[in-house]
């Protein structure tokens, strides 16, 4: 009897050991992380360059409290991320994960709105899907029926909008317009608030977990910046998915040429080699929060030695070995040979995303793009099918968590070609199984 207890109640092998996109359970048996745990392992199990540098700093220290000692790893790693950050955000707050930093960097908006004569502001816009993290506040900005509804009432609940959905509207995502329809959302939604309560907007730059590697329309990302510029609204972008690299580029926002006013990123970052997340902001925000005194706000393991470490290897490993090009590269093949399926499979309805950051989606009818019904169970069958094959992909529900089916295929950046066939293969087996 396990003593441990989580969501998930299907039994599960027991893991012995990973390397690279592989993973082997404790009977021997071999599976291809098709979605890099849940988005996190980018750079493959095991790379030997983090394991060493992890060990040497393990012979050195683990553990220094970020209020008495700086750390050098800590330093070089917030100069790092600082050099791939847009122009202007110079600063870097460790944290542990990703809810973490979303956390953080909600409470440093509220603390800059405070400090700087506007404490009326204080609702967060969200989207609706969506998810940002499990802790409470975190949690009040997302959208996802199963996971907030048995908290409701919710000790806050911040007003959401839609996510720019173009596919399932029938709306043309390469058309400005259809992105401008979307981001007038945002400002109808201030508006309507009162622009003078409103603190933040909060939204991914390439959907994840909740709408399965959404990327906004044409026009939408300049669009959402233009207004929160307009009603002096700060801009949070959730990178804590897109961001580290997936994507093809450091930051999803980097794909539009778009710099929010704070960003969380975490997952990829320490990419299963350590909890590790940081939150990234315009120096102006942390210049005027530090002459007031300094940010309120801080957990016990952030910035440990070892985790920025970790860190520090693994961002040093996605530039030696070239991995961005490699998931845009690769990135290119799979969505490719994903796309292909619908050919195959009426049932798949969409297939998007960026790089390595890939999903898709299925449908009861692509004319109406309707969910499969409820108890098709598409959900759970497909996962359960790809593991049969050796194959773990990631399952949400598409349509704020009730209903509609899709599937995070995200193998890590260093994924080759030649194993884009090998989980094609798998993947294709487990869907013919499906498709019975
Ligand atoms: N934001 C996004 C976009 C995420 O995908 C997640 C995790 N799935 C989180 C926040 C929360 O991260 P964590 O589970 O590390 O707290």
């Amino acid at each position: 009897m396990s003593h441990l207890f989580y969501l998930s109640t299907a039994a599960r092998p027991v893991l012995d050991r990973a390397e690279g996109i592989y993973m082997w359970d404790t009977s021997g048996r071999r599976f291809i992380d098709g979605s890099s745990g849940a988005m996190v392992s980018n750079i493959g199990h095991s790379n030997p360059a983090v394991l060493a540098a992890m060990r040497a700093q393990m012979d050195k220290s683990t553990f220094g409290y970020r209020l008495h000692f700086e750390t050098e790893p800590g330093e070089q790693l917030a100069a790092k991320v600082a050099a791939l950050s847009p122009e202007g955000m110079e600063k870097v707050f460790f944290v542990s994960g990703g809810s973490e930093a979303v956390e953080s960097a909600m409470k440093l908006a509220r603390q800059y709105a405070v400090v700087t004569g506007q404490a009326g502001r204080w609702k967060v816009i969200s989207r609706f899907p969506s998810y940002h993290g499990s802790t409470l506040g975190a949690l009040s900005v997302t959208g996802y029926d199963p996971l907030t509804d048995p908290f409701r009432p919710m000790m806050v609940e911040m007003p959401k909008i839609p996510a720019p959905r173009a596919y399932l509207d029938g709306l043309d995502m390469d058309n400005a317009a259809t992105g401008a329809h979307y981001a007038a959302m945002l400002e109808d939604r201030i508006l309507a608030e009162g622009p003078e309560t409103v603190l933040a907007f909060i939204h991914e730059p390439v959907g994840g977990a909740s709408t399965g590697a959404l990327v906004p329309p044409t026009g939408y990302m300049q669009a959402v910046r233009a207004i929160c510029d307009k009603y002096g609204v700060l801009l949070i972008h959730d990178e804590v998915m897109s961001g580290g690299g997936r994507v093809g580029t450091f930051l999803g926002g980097d794909l539009w040429g778009v710099a929010p006013d704070i960003i969380a990123i975490s997952k990829g970052f320490g990419a299963g080699y350590a909890p590790l997340g940081a939150m990234i902001a315009q120096d102006r925000i942390v210049q005027a929060v530090q002459d007031a005194g300094g940010f309120l706000h801080g957990h016990t393991y952030a910035g440990n030695p070892l985790a920025c470490t970790a860190g520090l290897a693994v961002l040093t490993e996605i530039e030696r070995q070239g991995m961005m090009g490699n998931a845009r590269k690769v990135g290119a093949v799979l969505k490719q040979r994903l796309k292909n399926l619908m050919q195959r499979y009426g049932f798949i309805g969409d297939v998007r995303g960026e790089g390595l950051l890939l999903a898709f989606e299925f449908v009861a009818s692509r004319e109406t793009m309707a969910p499969l019904p409820r108890e098709m169970k598409a959900f759970d069958d497909l996962v359960e099918r790809a593991y049969a094959e050796g194959l773990i992909i990631y399952s949400r529900r598409t349509r704020g968590g009730y209903e509609g089916d899709h599937f995070l295929v995200c193998p890590p950046m260093i994924t080759t070609e030649a194993q884009v066939d090998e989980i094609m293969e798998k993947l294709t087996r487990a869907l013919d199984g499906f498709a019975d």
